[in-house]
Parts: structure tokens; C-alpha cells; sequence
């Protein structure tokens, strides 16, 4: 049983659970609470890279999570109904060698029975309502009544962080202005590939398999599955659902004993598949210098490479859902780049798998 230290104090799910095993590790064992009823049976992510599976290797967790998931082998790109290009989904340097579909509450699943199992519980139904800076730590005013002091909090509270908020801590970005279309089917006929299809100029469409025989639709318009141009043998439907789309970043990751992990410190579109991904990243980062070693660059460091990321899937985003002429040129030259070039195929083929 590891020692207890008291006062680090994370919010969760799966980037603030990914902190929690991280720091459980290095025998420090973080308060978790989450104002959710319990731990989720909806899935919001569902694409974990090899990079992840690398940093959560240690964690013990990416073994059961390789076992439980899909490989994905190969993506293809469709205009409308026509194929444009199949490119491998394959990396020979990384540690998995491709990305793996699987929904983010059985994602999540893993780090949880892992961190039970080392004696930290994620505690439902408790909100982190504000705090203060008292000397040269944090006290905590929780929904239950409790005020409760600590060396650090860490805000994992997804896009509305109310850390990210009390600290005032600028959230600079933008939100898109159209809704965008999330859906879970059992059966459609392409298995272990992504799909990417330009339905029509401005619009985009995506399927990814997330378990044997289920598969994940996201699009930019309202109805993912109606505005799907492949014929379609869906044998049920389990869920659907719109959201709003928004891209920011937060103008710093740090503020005194204050930081950010997550989509509480950044977002962008679905469609790259990275935020949850970034997300770990961030986590193990900023695990490994709570450990010890120090925390001053955290907030530098993972900001630039987060940016760097965000950066390639805006630019995604803008070619393959701009209207302009100009932008659909842009997207048929990356697609004739792919085609013809093995370098740029490998170069996409690695960003997919491994970022
Ligand atoms: C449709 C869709 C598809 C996506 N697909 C992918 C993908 O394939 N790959 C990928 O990498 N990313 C993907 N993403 C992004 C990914 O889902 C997010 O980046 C990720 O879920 C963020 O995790 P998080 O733990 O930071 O925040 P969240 O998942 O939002 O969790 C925040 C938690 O904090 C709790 N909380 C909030 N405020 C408080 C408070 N005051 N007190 C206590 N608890 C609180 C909430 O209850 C919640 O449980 C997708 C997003 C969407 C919308």
C-alpha cells in the first residue's frame, strides 16, 4: 500500500484519472471527486494512439486496453461515394502500430479498476464549488460542506473547468458555428477502417469501429447517418446526438499551485481524434513533475506541443469543410500528395497513429 500523502487534489475522468494512477505510481495517492452520478457509460472519444498507449504503458493499463480494442488498419477517403484514396494505418518506430478504437467509458474503465486496486476511489456526486490561496496552499470549498486544504489542485474538468475559472485563467478560442452530429451503430460493412467522406463541399463525415461490430459516426451537419453518402446496413442504432464544436486553448496550464490538464486546458474538433489524446499527455507530464522534478516548465512545455497539434487538425478541419474553390483545390492536392508520394502517405499515416 503506498504511503498517503494528503493535499493533491485532481478532478476527473479520463485525463484526471490518467493523473491519479500516474501519481499513484510514484506513491502519491490524489482526492479524486467528479460531480457525475457514477462513471460514464457514454463515450466521447474513442481513438487511442500509440503515443498514448506508450505513456500509459507504465501505468500497467495499455495491455488490457490493446486487448479490448480495435486495431484500425487503414483509413480511406471518399468524395461522396467515390474512393479517393486507402492509406495504411501503420507505424514501424512506435510502440503500438496503429491507433485503437474504443470507447472512452470502457478507456476509462481500465485506469479506474487499476487505481482502485492501488486504494484511490474516484468520489461521485462531490463538486468542486471554488478556493482560495491560503499561504502556500489551496483550501477547497466542496458541495458537501467540506472545506478542505491542499498542496496543489489540478482542474481535469473538461471544457467548463470551473479551476480553470476560478483561477482566471483566459480560455482564448473560438466555437464553431454549426452543430455537428455524433452517432453509435451496430454493422456497417467496412471493418477495422477509418472512413473520412467529403459529403459535399463544406461537409464531412467520419466512421471509425470502436468494437467488434459497433462503429462511431461523427459529422458537421445535425444528422451523421441521413447525410452518410455510403450505403449503410446499420442493424440498430444505440445512440445519437448533436454538440457544438469549439477550439481553444488555455493561456496557461499553470497558476501557482493551480493546473491544468485535459480539455480544461484545450479543445478542437473530433474529427483528428487528439483531444483526449493530448489530454493523457498532459497528464503524464504533469504527473511525472509533481513527482519531483520541477513543475515550472509544465505549462510551457505541454502548450507548445498541444498547439502544434491543435494547429494540424484546424488546418484538417478548414480543408475538408471550406466551400471555397480554393480550399477544395487544396484538399485534391494533399489527396493527389498522398496518392502518388509514399513520403507524404507515411507522414499522414504517422500523424494519424501516433500524436
Ligand atoms: C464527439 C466527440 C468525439 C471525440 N472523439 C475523440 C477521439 O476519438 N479521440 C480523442 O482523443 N478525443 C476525442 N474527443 C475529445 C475528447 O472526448 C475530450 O478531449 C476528452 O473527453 C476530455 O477529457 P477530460 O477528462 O479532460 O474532460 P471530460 O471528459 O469533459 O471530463 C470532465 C469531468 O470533470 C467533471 N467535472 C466538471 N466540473 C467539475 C466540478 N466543478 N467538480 C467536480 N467534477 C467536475 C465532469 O463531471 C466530468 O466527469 C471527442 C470529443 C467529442 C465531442
Amino acid at each position: 500500500m503506498p504511503e498517503l500523502y494528503e493535499g493533491i487534489n485532481c478532478r476527473c475522468r479520463s485525463n484526471g484519472l490518467t493523473l491519479a494512477v500516474e501519481l499513484a505510481r510514484r506513491h502519491i495517492l490524489a482526492r479524486i471527486i467528479d460531480k457525475r452520478d457514477s462513471s460514464s457509460t457514454l463515450s466521447r472519444a474513442l481513438g487511442i494512439t500509440s503515443r498514448s498507449l506508450e505513456l500509459l504503458s507504465p501505468l500497467g493499463v495499455s495491455r488490457q486496453l490493446i486487448e479490448e480494442g480495435i486495431a484500425i488498419q487503414e483509413a480511406r477517403i471518399y468524395q461522396g461515394t467515390r474512393l479517393v484514396m486507402r492509406m495504411p494505418l501503420h507505424s514501424c518506430s512506435s510502440y503500438f502500430p496503429t491507433i485503437l478504437g474504443l470507447p472512452k467509458d470502457r478507456i476509462e474503465m481500465v485506469p479506474s479498476a487499476t487505481l482502485s486496486a492501488m486504494g484511490v476511489q474516484v468520489e461521485y456526486q462531490l463538486e468542486l464549488l471554488q478556493f482560495n490561496k491560503e499561504g502556500n496552499q489551496v483550501v477547497a470549498e466542496l458541495s458537501n460542506g467540506e472545506n478542505e486544504t491542499f498542496d496543489y489542485i489540478v482542474g481535469a474538468g473538461g471544457i467548463h473547468s470551473a479551476v480553470r475559472e476560478c483561477a482566471n485563467i483566459a480560455y482564448p478560442g473560438f466555437d464553431l458555428k454549426e452543430k455537428w452530429s455524433i452517432a453509435d451503430v451496430e454493422n456497417w460493412p467496412y471493418s477495422k477502417t477509418f472512413t473520412l467522406t467529403q459529403m459535399k463541399p463544406g461537409l464531412v463525415a467520419v466512421s471509425v469501429p470502436i468494437r467488434e461490430n459497433r462503429f462511431r459516426f461523427v459529422s458537421s451537419c445535425e444528422n451523421a447517418l441521413e447525410a452518410f453518402p455510403l450505403p449503410l446496413k446499420i442493424h440498430k442504432v444505440r445512440s445519437e446526438g448533436v454538440f457544438k464544436v469549439s477550439v481553444r486553448q488555455a493561456e496557461s496550464y499553470s497558476k501557482g499551485r493551480i493546473h491544468l490538464v485535459g480539455d480544461a486546458a484545450h479543445c478542437c474538433i473530433p474529427v483528428g481524434g487528439r483531444g483526449m489524446n493530448l489530454g493523457i499527455a498532459d497528464a503524464v507530464e504533469l504527473a511525472k513533475r509533481m513527482a519531483g522534478n520541477p513543475l515550472d516548465g509544465y505549462s510551457e512545455f505541454r502548450q507548445r506541443e498541444d498547439k502544434k497539434v491543435i494547429a494540424i487538425t484546424e488546418r484538417g478541419r478548414k480543408i475538408v469543410t471550406a466551400k471555397t474553390l480554393v480550399a477544395r483545390m487544396e484538399f485534391n492536392t494533399v489527396l493527389v500528395a498522398a496518392k502518388y508520394s509514399p513520403f507524404v502517405k507515411r507522414r499522414l499515416s504517422r500523424f494519424v497513429v501516433e500524436c
